[in-house]
């Protein structure tokens, strides 16, 4: 093993799911750095100085000025970057929550229009985009582009533009008034403005089978498998998920593997795959696709050995031996909070907003809207609050239109603010 001590170096064991929460952080923030993934004690000492596998103090993470983390945090790790800060307003023209695509387009498209904004996220830039190993439809991208790199430039656009982006940040109750809004962060802090754009996305559905969060980061991940895909070289690694984000990851991992199985609930990609991406998998022999079946089991003590699988159809059982599971399934919005300030959502939690708000009764607009106006196109029943991307009922689970929806809702803001 090879150390470069121009990059973060970080050490850690297989299995490990700090480790592996380090490596998924900094590769979605397109910070460079070498994983090196010990396997002996000897290792253990020459490298990471520690006295075996089973230390402790493992992960450690080395920085290029020689500061060494051991089995540090994401927030020590986010703070030792320069990336951790407090809000430096009082108050701000517009909030944003995630910073997805959406919650990044708004962040420019605010800040150079002059908003005072500031972007919150509660993990790493590029929210689900970010995951992706390459992006392929992204318009004028035409060889495609990683999303860790697509969201490292958007953040470098919206920084340049004065927006502030306080990351490791949760957005977890607001309190909104025609004009003004109060929300809330997990911390405590308390982020005031005139309006806010809630970019949340969706979050990964889970397999729901026993173990799942046990194995998690020991074999089970969630998404395309972005900072995973040298680590899995000649290897049998799996993915659950006929979509395409499965199909990508599917592509991408096959470049590593030697073998990647797909296993799909339908009988085809055909009706939820984009066609580009169909013709890629059947010229990809590494790649096999398992129809209608499921995992029903996971296996190992430690890290993940194996998967059970059964077909749909016939009942029968099988069981693969693998160290990697991929679990790239769609996914539902953590809309709760809106709910509890009577902001409209639809039975799955998406939040509704413009045209879709149910209108109440004989009215032409949603029950107790205050304004002499309609709502605007991406503004909830709650004046001043927007969504935009996938958080948005009816919306079209795509990066290009992620963005759109960012830069739309900031035209709409404007119009708030300005006339409200
Ligand atoms: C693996 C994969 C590959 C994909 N590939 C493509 C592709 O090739 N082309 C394409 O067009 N689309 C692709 N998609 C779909 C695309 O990524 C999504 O449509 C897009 O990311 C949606 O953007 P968004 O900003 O609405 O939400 P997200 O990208 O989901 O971002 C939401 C962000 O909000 C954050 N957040 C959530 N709750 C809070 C909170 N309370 N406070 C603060 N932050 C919060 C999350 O951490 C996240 O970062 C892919 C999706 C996946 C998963």
């Amino acid at each position: 093993m090879k150390t470069n001590t121009a990059k973060i170096q970080l050490f850690g064991t297989w299995g490990c799911a700090e480790a592996y929460a380090i490596r998924d952080f900094l590769h979605r923030g397109d910070v460079p750095f070498d994983y090196l993934e010990l396997s002996t004690d000897e290792e253990a000492r020459a490298l990471a100085h520690v006295e075996n596998l089973n230390d402790p103090r493992l992960p450690v993470v080395i920085f290029p000025d020689g500061t060494r983390f051991e089995h540090p945090t994401i927030r020590q790790i986010t703070e030792k970057l320069g990336w951790f800060r407090t809000p430096s307003l009082s108050e701000y023209d517009l909030s944003i929550y995630g910073a997805g695509p959406a919650g990044l387009s708004a962040a420019v498209y605010g800040a150079s229009e002059g908003l005072k904004t500031v972007l919150v996220e509660r993990f790493a830039l590029g929210g689900r985009a970010g995951t992706s190993p390459k992006i392929e439809n992204y318009l004028g991208f035409p060889k495609g582009i990683s999303g860790a790199e697509l969201a490292e430039r958007a953040r470098e656009q919206a920084a340049r533009f004065g927006a502030e982006i306080l990351l490791l940040r949760e957005g977890v109750r607001g309190e909104f008034q025609t004009g003004k809004g109060v929300v809330y962060l997990a911390d405590g802090t308390k982020l005031v403005s005139k309006a806010s754009i809630c970019a949340t996305g969706i979050d990964y559905r889970r397999l729901g089978v026993p173990d799942e969060e046990r194995l998690q980061g020991a074999g089970v991940f969630y998404g395309a498998g972005a900072s995973e895909g040298s680590l899995c070289r000649d290897e049998h690694v799996m993915i659950v998920g006929g979509g395409n984000s499965a199909a990508q990851a599917a592509i991408y991992l096959a470049k590593f593997a030697s073998r990647v199985t797909m296993v799909i609930r339908d009988d085809s990609l055909r009706r939820s795959v984009s066609q580009y991406l169909i013709d890629r998998i059947h010229s990809t022999p590494e790649v096999e696709v398992l129809t209608r079946t499921e995992v029903v089991a996971l296996h190992g003590d430690r890290v993940l050995e194996a998967v059970t699988l059964r077909n749909r159809d016939t009942g029968e059982e099988h069981t693969i031996n693998t160290s990697r599971l991929f679990l790239c399934l769609g996914g539902r919005p953590h809309t709760e909070w809106a709910e509890e300030v009577g902001i409209v959502r639809d039975e799955e939690g998406y939040l509704v907003t413009g045209p879709d708000l149910p209108r109440d009764g004989a009215h032409r607009r949603p029950k107790n809207w205050p304004l002499d106006r309609d709502p605007y196109y991406l503004e909830t029943n709650m004046p001043g609050v927007f969504a935009a991307g996938d958080v948005r009922h009816n919306s079209v689970k795509r990066c290009a239109s992620a963005v759109g929806e960012g830069a739309m809702a900031v035209t709409f803001v404007h119009r708030y603010v300005a006339n409200g």
